[in-house]
């Protein structure tokens, strides 16, 4: 099968979330399964050409955008550790420059730098000569494409043939545009633009719900977060669009690639460990606290319980506030988080920081090596998002034997289970209503069973025994694309 993924973030190239991981993973899995994927993304001013071997292929794309045509350059790299061709579109004017979607607000273009990279994107499998089954596009950046191929190239041989697929991983983000601007650089045109059309939402020319109209079939991250977004508290304003392609939706939990994220290879973390010497998962805990001037008589006993995540309202960050700092005043745990994003929440860090230094261990900032010592030095991961596409940390947490506590919604409800002192299954602790009580109640029963036994033991072992990996993701990706196929054939 030939597929073209078109998607504004690849790891590791360029990375903002969970995106860049998915769209990643999956070319390398379909690749190994003998599929024929290529990649589409922007050659963002950031990305390190040299690093990445990437060189020039001097083909020139020309890029209808409106009135107008466009031109840019098509690079040609290699996604590491596969044999995935990836493509770089460079046009300096709208992807040189420091962030990917903005620094750190939203550039104010984003409109027109997407719809290009999403119409670039035909350009350049027209110039590679490459004619694909299947255009699978990512979240409202490469929305675009899905109307394109049922409108511009609709009779185009090369395209006649190609079904389309649109995978939401965040339908918070939606894209909102102006009418104005981009119905003229779609070039579809203002006449399709009214009251009720696919383009329109509220007034604006909603990226995300036109992904979701055009495309063949949709995908989400996870089964549960599929129903709730036909919902209205999890439908964004899209639920009713959602309901109306309902048939053609469909939920596939994310990969994990257990290549990066497990204990037993990883060379990020201190010592490696597996389920059978899970008692050197110790070892991680104490280099992580001797990062922060702790050493072995500071209390290892104390219960370590981390975040990696961006800093936003969406990742639970309320919740956190409003019990946390009670309980690192207590000493009932130490506190480590990794992450980056809004100013309200860097500052309600620093200032745990400084008034807790030995128990709120905080890093402000994007690191990976430090994601993986977090995961994997951690007795606790904590994830209480108020809604949660899929998230993978805490499936890395799993495979670390750090125990998440999560809150029931989106893909945290279809990969973790609360634990049973009774019956001994499960791996993790969850609760339902966002709110303090509930949160607070998990952490107790969380914190209830550290180091106590047999539970401790054997929750690790549950959550170590976890397999999600990116190899079952991606063939139900496949098992998607023919479905959409038999739509176009
Ligand atoms: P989202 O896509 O909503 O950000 P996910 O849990 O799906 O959430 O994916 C987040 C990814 O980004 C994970 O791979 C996580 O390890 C990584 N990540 C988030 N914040 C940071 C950070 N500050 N430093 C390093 N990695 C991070």
């Amino acid at each position: 099968m030939n597929i073209l993924l078109i998607s504004a973030e690849v790891t590791p190239f360029a990375k903002a979330g969970g995106l860049a991981d998915v769209t990643a993973a999956l070319p390398a899995e379909w690749k190994r399964m003998g599929h024929n994927p290529i990649i589409v993304m922007p050659k963002y001013g950031f990305i390190d050409e040299k690093m990445w071997n990437m060189e020039p292929t001097f083909l020139t794309l020309n890029v209808p955008m409106g009135y107008e045509t466009e031109f840019a350059h098509l690079w040609h790299g290699t996604l590491p550790g596969s044999e995935v061709p990836i493509y770089f579109i460079e046009f300096n004017e709208y992807f040189a420059r420091d962030g990917i979607y903005g620094d750190p607000n939203e550039f104010f273009d984003n409109d027109r730098r997407f719809i290009f990279l999403s119409r670039a994107a035909f350009e350049a499998a027209k110039a590679l000569d490459f004619t694909p089954d299947i255009i699978h596009a990512h979240d409202f950046h490469t929305a675009f494409a899905m109307a394109f191929l049922k409108t511009h190239y609709r009779y185009d041989m090369r395209f006649a043939r190609t079904a389309g697929v649109y995978t939401i991983h965040n339908l918070a983000y939606q894209g909102k545009f102006n009418p104005f601007r981009a119905m003229e650089f779609s070039g579809i045109g203002h006449d399709n633009f009214y009251k009720g059309s696919w383009f329109e939402h509220n007034g604006t020319a909603n990226a995300m719900k036109i992904g979701i109209m055009f495309a063949d079939k949709i995908t989400t991250v996870s089964p549960n977060y599929s129903r709730e977004i036909r919902t209205p508290y999890y439908g964004e304003g899209l639920c009713d669009e959602l309901n109306y392609r309902g048939p053609d939706l469909i939920g596939i939990l994310n990969g994990v690639q257990y290549d990066k994220w497990n204990p037993a290879i990883d060379d990020a973390i201190a010592v490696k460990y597996t389920p059978n010497s899970i008692e050197d998962k110790m070892k991680n805990k104490i280099d992580f606290l001797k990062g922060y001037g702790l050493n072995d008589n500071d209390g290892l006993d104390i219960p370590l319980i981390g975040i990696v995540a961006r800093l936003t309202e969406q990742k639970g960050f309320d919740l956190i506030e409003s019990v946390l700092e009670r309980h690192i005043s207590e000493g009932d745990f130490r506190f480590a988080l990794l992450g980056s994003g809004e100013r309200r929440y860097v500052d309600y860090f620093n200032y745990l920081k400084s008034k807790y230094p030995a128990t709120a261990l905080i890093n402000i900032g994007y690191d990976e090596t430090i994601a993986h010592k977090i995961i994997a030095g951690c007795d606790y991961l904590l994830v209480p998002s108020r809604f949660e596409p899929c998230g993978l940390t805490q499936m890395y947490a799993l495979k670390y034997a750090t125990i998440p506590i999560v809150r029931q919604t989106g893909g945290l409800a279809d990969t973790v289970n609360e634990y049973s002192k009774v019956s001994g299954t499960g791996t993790g602790f969850v609760f339902l209503h966002y709110d303090p009580d509930d949160f607070a109640f998990a952490l107790r029963r969380a914190l209830s069973i550290y180091t106590s036994e047999p539970h401790w033991s054997t929750i690790r072992q549950n959550a170590m025994a976890m397999d999600y990996s990116s190899e079952r993701s991606a063939l139900q990706y496949i098992n998607v694309f023919e479905w959409a196929m038999e739509k176009v054939r």
